[in-house]
């Protein structure tokens, strides 16, 4: 089951919560109606403007976040989201091989097999035991993952397996600061870019032989198969 466009957006909620708790920052969000003169909303535009201008970025000596720093946050959150819904109903699953003038940049300028890779992950449908478990003739015939016995999923490769944690490291310095969690990461312009370099590292979701890959390592493949 897919969650709505709402219930993405409390999920995301959720998970910088979640982000916010670990660095034990605590985290208080109230609906505020938009666009409608409420005090509290202009002036936090009026700060958000002022913080732009000093381009001014979480000041790590002082307790507290600039709200232009959180806003640009809420931002590129809409815009995955949106991204995200965009290409559910639009193209569902046809997405995949089809030209799209909307396709954010940064997957562009990609190689063509990093583009398919990426995408892999976005549909769930590659090279990972979640997808390949329902494929007969693949081979695979458990779910679950080398490292554990959770399934091998785009997010359990991304986030959780622990035979990547090294190359993870890498990964959360290439997001610069953006959160680390599964929309950032596939949908998001520095996200897609760090994505691509944790792909490269870890060959994850990577067809072994794939002869797109002359530099494919065997041993690290679909997770490690053969650790
Ligand atoms: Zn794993």
């Amino acid at each position: 089951m897919k969650p709505g466009p709402g219930q993405q957006f409390a999920i995301n909620i959720w998970e910088i919560n979640e982000e916010f708790k670990r660095i034990n920052v605590n985290l208080h969000i109230e609906w505020v109606p938009g666009h409608c003169e409420v005090k509290g909303n202009e002036i936090a535009d009026e700060l958000a403007k002022e913080g732009a201008k000093e381009g001014s970025i979480a000041n790590k000596s002082s307790p507290y976040t600039s709200i232009a720093f959180l806003k640009r946050r809420v931002k590129e959150l809409c815009l995955i989201e949106w991204n995200n819904q965009w290409q559910k109903n639009k193209k569902g699953k046809s997405y995949m091989g089809t030209p799209n003038l909307r396709r954010p940049k940064p997957l562009d300028l990609l190689p063509r097999n990093m583009t398919s890779t990426i995408v892999q992950l976005r549909t769930g449908h590659g090279y990972f035991n979640s997808y390949l478990v329902r494929i007969p003739s693949s081979g695979i015939l458990l779910e679950r993952c080398n490292c554990s016995p959770n399934p091998q999923t785009p997010k359990h490769l991304i986030l959780e397996c622990k035979f990547y944690s090294q190359q993870r490291k890498k990964l959360r310095e290439d997001l610069k600061g953006l959160p680390l969690y599964l929309s950032t990461i596939l949908y998001a312009s520095r996200g897609i870019k760090a994505l691509a370099g944790y792909i490269s590292n870890t060959q994850i979701a990577t067809r072994p032989n794939s002869s797109e890959n002359p530099g494919y390592n065997r041993r690290v493949g679909w997770g490690r198969l053969e650790d």
